[in-house]
């Protein structure tokens, strides 16, 4: 369970007589006095910057969300996308991920919690309204794991209880934890998601330090599942390992011991991939990860990759694998060129309403 105790925390003037802000409190201990601020963008301009992770969250903010609520996965130039749509709750994971976009990503020198959530629901409601029908699936664990902070701020509970009541939305949770334990208060009203990304027990040790074991994710999963919530699994990012095929099977068995095929909604592989930006911050950040040994080539959106026959390689050795436990799995590639999508899985995601209706079937299938 990761810390909760904060160095410094900030709360801004619009939120500070928020129920829940006075939940959260009432939870984490600080080294400081409470700041109350009035304009947050003044705040990251006064406070030093910070480039490790583990600093960003030492300090929390606690504020009000700003702009769109609803964005769309930002996907990537050249490469296709499974039209996901993201809401920022929290922005900053103290997870210690060596290869975490966020280190290129945010700007801001502490961990913000978004606390006005009853303003997400009334414009997702809006939206509803708007399009009725439409079909949106969406997710938080874009800037920050969708539970690292559940026990801090019981948003599971509020996200499953609105969700129950608005089923033209898929809600997914995104996490590297096993902070389930608000969620089994509750059973899945059926259009909920819990996305465990997993990697062999070998690279978690090695390169996401402070996230949950193999063993504890597969655990909660298995505990999920029996609260009628549908597991995803995000293979992602997938690491080219030197005895891949084998770690990657025991991942596959260890999760298939203990979880049946039909309690799978959908299962992401992404290879490993960065930036330019990314790589400085991990040679800084984390000088002992061996996540950029290998080589790498400069993709279409600028970002770096696997040579695409290795890309191939890896992605055709787990689907095989997966397609030995089921035929059936919905698996998608996550960022990867048309080409690849063609090569391995034999389709494109071009229709971006027909990936929504095919996503909606995976979550009902028995
Ligand atoms: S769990 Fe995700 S958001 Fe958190 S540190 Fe790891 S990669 Fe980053």
């Amino acid at each position: 369970m990761i810390n909760n105790r904060f160095q410094q925390i900030y709360i801004e003037d619009a939120v500070k007589d928020s129920p829940v802000v006075k939940r959260i409190l009432s939870r984490i201990e600080t080294d400081h006095p409470l700041q109350y601020i009035s304009d947050l963008f003044s705040l990251i301009k006064e406070l030093p910057p910070v480039y490790h992770p583990a600093n960003r969250s030492k300090t929390l903010f606690l504020g009000k969300i700003r702009g769109t609520i609803l964005k769309t996965c930002p996907g990537s130039h050249g490469h296709l996308c499974c039209n996901y749509h993201v809401i920022n709750l929290y922005l900053g994971c103290p997870l210690d991920c060596s290869y975490c976009i966020l280190q290129s990503y945010l700007n801001q020198p502490f961990t913000i919690i978004n606390v006005d959530i009853e303003n997400i629901f009334s414009q997702l409601t809006h939206i509803n309204q708007q399009y009725p029908g439409k079909i949106y699936r969406i997710g938080t664990g874009e800037v920050g794991d969708s539970l690292v902070y559940d026990h801090l701020t019981d948003f599971s509970l509020d996200f499953v209880e609105y969700f129950g009541k608005h089923q033209d939305f898929i809600f997914e949770f995104k996490t590297k934890t096993n902070n389930v334990d608000n969620l089994l208060k509750l059973r899945s009203p059926g259009n909920i998601v819990i996305g465990f990304s997993v990697n062999p027990q070998d690279v978690i040790d090695h390169e996401e330090k402070l996230a949950a074991t193999l063993k504890k994710r597969i655990s909660a999963a298995a505990r999920l599942v029996e609260k009628g919530y549908k597991i995803a699994l995000h293979f992602d990012p997938l690491i080219n390992i030197s005895d891949f095929y084998r770690q990657y099977q025991l991942v596959i068995q260890e999760i298939f011991s203990k979880i049946q095929p039909q309690d799978i909604g959908w299962i992401s592989l992404g290879t490993f991939r960065y930036p330019s930006e990314l790589k400085n911050m991990i040679q800084y950040n984390y000088p002992e990860s061996q996540i950029l040994a290998g080589e790498f080539i400069e993709c279409a959106d600028k970002k770096f990759r696997y040579f695409k026959l290795i890309r191939l390689a890896l992605y055709q050795q787990m689907i095989a694998m997966l397609h030995q436990v089921d035929p059936d799995f919905l698996i998608y590639l996550c960022m990867e060129s048309p080409s690849v999508w063609q090569k391995t899985l034999g389709y494109l995601p071009y229709e971006e309403e027909k990936m929504d209706l095919i996503f909606q079937k995976a979550l009902h299938k028995n």
